[in-house]
This record gives C-alpha cells, structure tokens and sequence, in this order.
C-alpha cells in the first residue's frame, strides 16, 4: 500500500507537476524579462513621525510582464530566491535604485533622501556584494550615506559570521543597515548588539495590530524602546490607519512607512508626491 501510495504521487499527481512545469516556465520567462529590461522600480517613502517629513524612500521591485502585466514580488521573489537567480534580479535592483537616488540627488526640486534597498539572504553571504555595491556607488557618483541595505533576520541568523562580515564591510563604506520584518524572525539583543545597524523596521503584522490587539501594541512598544536602548531608529511598517501613526508617533516611533502616506509609486509618481507636498 505504501509503495503504490508513492506511485500515485508521482504519477497521478497532476498538481504537483503541473505546479513544477509552471515554476520552470516562470523562471525560464523571468531569466529572459530581466535580460529584457521588464523589470521595474516603485518606491515608497519613509515619513518622520515627529514632523511629517520624508526622511527616505523604499525601492521595491515589479516585473512588467509583456501577458500578465505588472507583478508584485510575491509572484516572482520567492522563486528567484531558490533558484539563485535573485542574485542577477538583486544586481539590478541595486544599479537600479543607486541610478534613480544619483538622479533625485542632482534634482534640486528632490530632497536628497535615503533609498533604501531589500537585500535577499543569497545576496547578503555573496562574496562580490561589497564590490557590486561599491561599484554601483562609483558610478553613478552617489554618496554612500544615501543607500541604506535592508536586510532580514532570517539572513543574519543563518549564516551570522559571514553576515556579520559583510555588513562591516557596508558600513565601512558608509553605507546604512536596516534589519527587515523586526519581530518576526529570531534576532535577539545579542544578534542587534554584533551586528553594525542602523534601523529595525517594525513588521506590518504587529503595527496592524494597533489599537485592536494590546498584545500587538506591547510588541511595538518593546521594539520601539529594544531600538532607542541600542541607540538606533525605529521604523513601523504597515501605517494604514491615523490612528496607528498616532499611536506610533506617542510611543515614539521614529519613522513610518505604509499606505497612509502613500502606496509604493513609480520614480514620477512619487516625485510629484513630494513637490506637491512642499506646494
Ligand atoms: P517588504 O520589504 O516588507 O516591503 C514592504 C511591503 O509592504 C511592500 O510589498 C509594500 O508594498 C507593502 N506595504 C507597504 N505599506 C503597506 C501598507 O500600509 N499596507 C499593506 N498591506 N502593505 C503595505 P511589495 O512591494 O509587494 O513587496 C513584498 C516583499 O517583496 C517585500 O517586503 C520584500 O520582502 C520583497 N521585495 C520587494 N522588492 C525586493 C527586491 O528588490 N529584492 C528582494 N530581495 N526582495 C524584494
Ligand atoms: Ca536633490
Ligand atoms: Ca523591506
Ligand atoms: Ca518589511
């Protein structure tokens, strides 16, 4: 019964291979989109809570499929992730956003703000990721202290050595760290202590919370006070409500990011959002 069991599964199974044949034929036509220039760049700003200023924005990436249209990374991320071609969608990710953060810096109706840039776990252990990032930062003449890498727990945690290695390296450059989705991984205060950073973003799933959950509530005021006791800014996610940015700002969240202030935007977009702010 076991062995026909098994037999079944590969045979009979039509989900499964239909779901393989799928993945394969996405990741065939994602290897051509990028060669072929498909892939895009929305970003979304970072406003201080205290002022309502624009202290950064988020790059994040979009694939523009010539069928299905515009594609969020949850269509596509994971997948370049496991196949290792996140490392070649990560390159351009990077050229990409140090490109458009030069071009905001020469604009003199942009304020010069920080971009910031998801690094996936594979890009983080690369051993040529300083070399590409510092490459990218020569040329396109950005100052260093525009880009800020963020990167998960879950990559730090893997592999912290050669984590811990590489992000020295980044901020030797003087380039800013952000540790992604706060809350959600197993960074404790020892990881935060070793590791050289600079932002830890408060995860969308506890700042929805606000206001409804007290259990949500107590986990963003831990972080937020976790990230002021060792010295380094508190970004929430996910700000959706007025409510929440006012909740945030009382426990004196740093800085938020989420739809509220605007969803994530192409490079136009956004730059009429921030010269109509000013008007
Ligand atoms: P993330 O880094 O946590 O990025 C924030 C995500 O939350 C974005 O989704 C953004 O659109 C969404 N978001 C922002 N504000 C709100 C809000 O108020 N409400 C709700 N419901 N959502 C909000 P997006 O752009 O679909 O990206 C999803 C994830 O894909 C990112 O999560 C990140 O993990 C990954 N990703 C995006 N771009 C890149 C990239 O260039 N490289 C890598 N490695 N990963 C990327
Ligand atoms: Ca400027
Ligand atoms: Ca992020
Ligand atoms: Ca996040």
């Amino acid at each position: 019964a076991k062995a026909r069991g098994r037999q079944r599964v590969e045979v009979h199974d039509p989900t499964r291979t239909d779901a393989g044949v799928d993945r394969l034929r996405l990741l065939g036509e994602l290897r051509r989109g990028i060669a072929a220039g498909e892939l895009r760049l929305h970003h979304q700003p970072l406003v201080r809570l205290a002022d309502g200023g624009l202290c950064g924005v988020e790059a994040l990436v979009r694939w523009q499929h010539p069928v299905r249209g515009l594609l969020p990374p949850s269509e596509f991320i994971e997948l370049a992730e496991r196949s290792g071609l996140v490392r070649e969608l990560g390159a351009w990710v990077l050229e990409a956003a140090v490109e458009q953060a030069a071009a905001w810096a020469r604009d003199a109706e942009m304020p010069d703000v920080e971009v910031s840039v998801n690094l996936s776990a594979r890009q983080l252990t690369d051993p040529a990721l300083v070399g590409t990032v510092t490459a990218a930062l020569a040329r396109h003449g950005l100052d260093p202290r525009l880009l800020v890498l963020e990167v998960t727990e879950t990559a730090l945690v893997n592999d912290p050595d050669v984590a811990a290695a590489a992000l020295a390296a980044l901020k030797g450059l003087g380039i800013g760290i952000a540790v992604d989705d706060f809350g959600t991984g197993y960074a404790s205060l020892t990881y935060l202590q070793q590791f050289p950073v600079d932002e830890l973003k408060i995860d969308r799933s506890f700042v929805s919370g606000l206001g409804t959950s007290d259990g949500d509530s107590a986990i963003v005021t831990t972080c937020v006070q976790l990230a002021h006791a060792v010295g380094v800014r508190a970004v929430a996610e996910g700000v959706e409500t007025q409510a929440q940015r006012d909740a945030l700002r009382d426990m004196g969240c740093d800085v938020g990011q989420g739809y509220l202030f605007s969803r994530p935007v192409d490079a136009d977009a956004l730059r009429e959002w921030v010269v109509g702010r000013r008007a």
